[in-house]
């Protein structure tokens, strides 16, 4: 990794990672038939730039792109790709004639907003039905008369549907009754879909567990976001595959120094040095997005070894057990890595703090600057600043 002016600390996403994920997901899921893959980029790509992630899972290969909002649309176009992509969580007073404009695919849930969508047409739009997660997408009851709005809407040229779609529950828990429960009323909602007169070119259902552990949900396309960064959508399910975490978080040691038997550390003293020892300060704390919970759980690589994180993460700052050597200043520190050298993994992150490997990406932030490498090129882009908004600079 090329150093210019090393920063405090910093997100180092190599992008050929993303790339190398999109080709092997998509080479994985197409081995019987050809099945599309959507790149979901949401949350800022998942804490790793969004653009950078686009443009990266792009020459992947992937043949769609997948965000949230409208919001998140208009930023990729603005910040220059052109290929199919495809929104889905509007709320009241969102504006599709913007994402019409745009050539973004929008998502439908309710016969209201299909009116919404239809009057900003003519428009692209997907339809998605809820068969049981319960949280977006018309509910079983409404099926009939959602595709039969959706069928006047097309054939008075205000629409074309170009796809129907669900989400699964439990996909990262293959023996979860859910997932065939679900994926069976997908297949009914296809047909119902066919009897209101519909073609959709696309049927889909299948998030990163699904497209990798169960070959009968792909359909047409997949929308792979989490495994797309190189992280295991179901933890101790999934097999080796040799997805490459992109991301890696690293800081310079602001300072080492002794602690002696029985001095406590960081606020509340909720750890006391057992024996003489020595503690590093690395300048990172919950407002750059290091989870709270990591006090006294998680640990950081410095010096090839392993240091537990000692006493409360701090707002700006934390402290680590440095088991008797002083570092100098500006030594690197390696919060979470593709795991490499030792160094921890979101994932360790997330067991040392009882969430998942989403969580602790998509978090971080703050005052962290982001930079992108390309380990296939050795090429490094300029420094961006890490949101917590999902902004594209
Ligand atoms: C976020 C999201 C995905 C991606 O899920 P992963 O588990 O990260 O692959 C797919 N589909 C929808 C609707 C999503 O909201």
């Amino acid at each position: 990794m090329p150093d210019l002016v090393p920063p405090r600390a910093e997100i180092v996403v190599d992008v050929a990672a993303i790339r190398a994920n999109v080709r092997l997901l998509k080479d994985l899921v197409s081995t019987e038939r050809p099945v599309r893959l959507m790149a979901v980029v949401k949350a800022d790509g998942y804490g790793h730039g969004m653009a950078e992630a686009a443009a990266a899972a792009r020459s992947g290969g992937a043949d769609w792109l997948g965000v949230a909002t409208i919001e998140e649309a208009l930023a990729l176009r603005a910040a220059g790709d052109r290929g199919p992509l495809l929104c889905w969580l509007s709320a009241p007073g969102d504006d599709f004639a913007a994402a019409v404009a745009a050539d973004v695919e929008v998502t439908a849930y309710t016969v209201a907003e299909l009116d919404a969508i239809a009057a900003a047409g003519p428009a692209r739009v997907q339809l998605k039905v809820d068969t049981g997660l319960s949280r977006g997408g018309a509910v079983r009851a409404e099926w009939e008369t959602f595709f039969a709005a959706a069928a006047a809407h097309e054939s008075a040229g205000r629409v074309r549907v170009t796809g129907v779609w669900s989400h699964f529950a439990a996909s990262d828990e293959p023996a979860h009754p859910a997932n065939d429960q679900q994926e069976a009323a997908f297949r009914e909602a296809l047909a119902l879909a066919e009897q209101a007169g519909l073609r959709p070119d696309l049927a889909h259902l299948a998030n990163s567990a699904a497209a990798i552990l169960r070959p009968s949900s792909r359909f047409d396309l997949v929308r792979c976001g989490i495994a797309a960064y190189g992280l295991d959508p179901a933890p101790g399910v999934t097999p080796r595959l040799g997805l490459r975490p992109a991301m890696t978080v690293r800081a310079r040691l602001v300072m080492s120094k002794p602690v002696a038997a029985g001095d406590g550390v960081s606020y509340g003293h909720t750890w006391h040095a057992e024996r003489d020892t020595t503690v590093g300060v690395v300048p990172l704390g919950y407002a750059d997005g290091i989870p709270r919970a990591a006090g006294n759980t998680a640990s950081v690589w410095v010096e090839d070894s392993l240091r537990p994180v000692r006493g409360r993460v701090c707002m700006d700052q934390l402290v680590v057990d440095l088991h008797g050597e002083l570092p100098a200043p500006g030594t690197e520190v390696v919060l979470l890595g593709p795991g490499d050298r030792g160094e921890p993994t979101a994932q360790d992150w997330a067991e040392a703090v009882g969430t998942i490997s989403y969580e602790v990406v998509t978090r971080l932030g703050g005052r962290l600057v982001r930079r992108h490498v390309d380990s296939d090129t050795d090429a490094t882009s300029t420094t961006s600043e890490a949101t917590t908004g999902g902004d594209v600079r």
